[in-house]
């Protein structure tokens, strides 16, 4: 934490909670200005506590830290958003902290991944306040997510031969690659259908503001929603508890 100063602030939605003793909260943040922080904040439990709201998983708040010999201590926090609260729909809340999960395990320590963040709020946002298609969020999340973490596959056109389309298209989930059905050797390849892959196409190569305005029926974007799962679990190269979770509540 030597970079750090003494002093400073930045937003972050906090992606991780713990108590801590009788009153203290150690909160692992995902911010604009530094990316992943771990912080303490003392005094947060406690009813009064203006700092209790603010670091409450899921809630977007601005922080003021202290930085006394590499341990962050959150001087002063304050809510921008809350995304979940009391009553909040329980299949989308877990979905939401599948996201954090994602964010601990993708996002840098100490270094802005400014997009990676947009894209987390931008998602919380479509989940609670426009209350789209739950699936659809999901693999908008896992697949824009995958791009930015430096595992975007390579869906311009078949690895092989150079097919821009063709009924059916294979995609790899080792490898991120897509053939057409001529060149298609391997076994175990995951077929894509026109819709499913002009919709991976569009998550992959859409300009930033432009990722979320497409529509799926609901069980197209099951499927997409399991490939894309699929895919960034095997490039994260390990498995997350809270989309287990996430998968086991029934609807
Ligand atoms: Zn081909």
């Amino acid at each position: 934490m030597d970079k750090l100063l003494t002093r400073f602030s930045t937003e972050g939605l906090v992606i991780r909670e713990m108590n801590v003793g009788e009153s203290d909260r150690l909160v692992t943040l995902f911010t604009r200005d530094y990316g992943i922080l771990k912080a303490f904040a003392p005094g947060a439990k406690s009813i009064k506590s203006k700092k209790g709201a603010a670091t409450s998983l899921l809630t977007y708040s601005n922080f003021t830290f202290v930085n006394k010999k590499g341990t962050l201590r959150i001087y002063e926090a304050s809510p921008i958003a809350v995304f979940f609260g009391v009553g909040s729909d329980v299949k989308a809340l877990s979905l939401a902290q599948y996201f954090c999960e994602l964010a601990y395990c993708f996002a840098p320590s100490e270094t802005p991944a400014f997009e990676m963040l947009r894209l987390i709020l931008n998602s919380l946002h479509f989940l609670t306040k426009e209350k789209r298609n739950i699936s659809l969020i999901k693999a908008i999340t896992e697949l824009r997510l995958a791009v930015l973490s430096g595992y975007s596959p390579n869906l311009v056109a078949c690895e092989n031969c150079g097919k821009f389309e063709s009924d059916i298209m294979y995609f790899n989930l080792n490898d991120g690659s897509l053939c057409c059905d001529e060149c298609k050797e391997k076994e175990g390849l995951i077929p894509l259908d026109k819709g499913l892959l002009s919709a991976m196409r569009h998550i992959v190569y859409s300009q930033f503001d432009k990722i979320y305005s497409f529509n799926l029926n609901d069980s197209a974007a099951d499927r997409l929603s399991e490939i894309t799962q699929n895919y960034i679990t095997l490039q994260a190269d390990q498995q997350f508890s809270t989309l287990d979770f996430f998968n086991s509540i029934k609807e």
